[in-house]
């Protein structure tokens, strides 16, 4: 539009199809070469974004599949599983030892309260992946991995990481498509 433009960095006279200015090298503002440059920055930012939603998959999918599986076998075995445990002579002497008087539902009650447990928090991980996966519903990403969290509560090590996952998920935001407040002007 304009026939003379100079360079923002040093003000030397620049033709208006220069990509960069002779004087200085800085890149001409207007320029196919600017808009290429804030194309690759806008680039570099969703491969960083990209990155901490795989990360964040790795780490829900590494807890939630094995819990979930293991918890249902659990809770579809209870009942043979505490039939064997009940019947083990190490289980007898352990009872006997601490002054316990377990019946075999006891054991199997307690098999299917913590396979409970377990699947609860399984799905409640896999429920938050799937949000992390799909980027949408940040707060419930959130709510799920931390109710994940708690029902892992019988382990330190699962609670300190669910709280670190939680934490990272809080601190992801970006990655959710519908945390912007603009909605339906994604710039593309
Ligand atoms: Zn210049």
């Amino acid at each position: 539009m304009d026939e003379s433009k100079f360079c923002t960095g040093c003000g030397h006279a620049v033709e208006p199809d220069m990509q960069f200015c002779p004087q200085c090298g800085k890149v001409i503002s207007g320029s196919a070469a600017e808009a290429s440059l804030k194309d690759q920055e806008k680039e570099i930012n969703s491969l960083v974004l990209m990155a901490r939603r795989n990360w964040l998959i790795f780490l829900l999918a590494i807890y939630a599949i094995p819990v979930i599986i293991i918890s249902a076998i659990a809770l579809f075995e209870a009942s043979s599983m505490a039939s064997a445990i009940w019947a083990s002579d190490e289980f007898r002497d352990w009872m006997q030892s601490h002054g316990f008087d377990f019946t075999q539902q006891n054991i199997q009650n307690y098999l299917t309260y913590a396979a409970g447990l377990g699947l609860g928090s399984g799905i409640s991980a896999m429920i938050s992946l799937i949000c992390v996966y799909m980027r949408k519903m940040w707060i419930i990403a959130v709510i799920t991995c931390l109710a994940a969290t708690i029902l892992c509560f019988w382990s330190i090590i699962g609670i300190i990481i669910g709280f670190l996952v939680t934490w990272m998920i809080i601190g992801s935001r970006d990655i959710f498509e519908d945390s912007t407040d603009n909605t339906g002007n994604a710039g593309s």
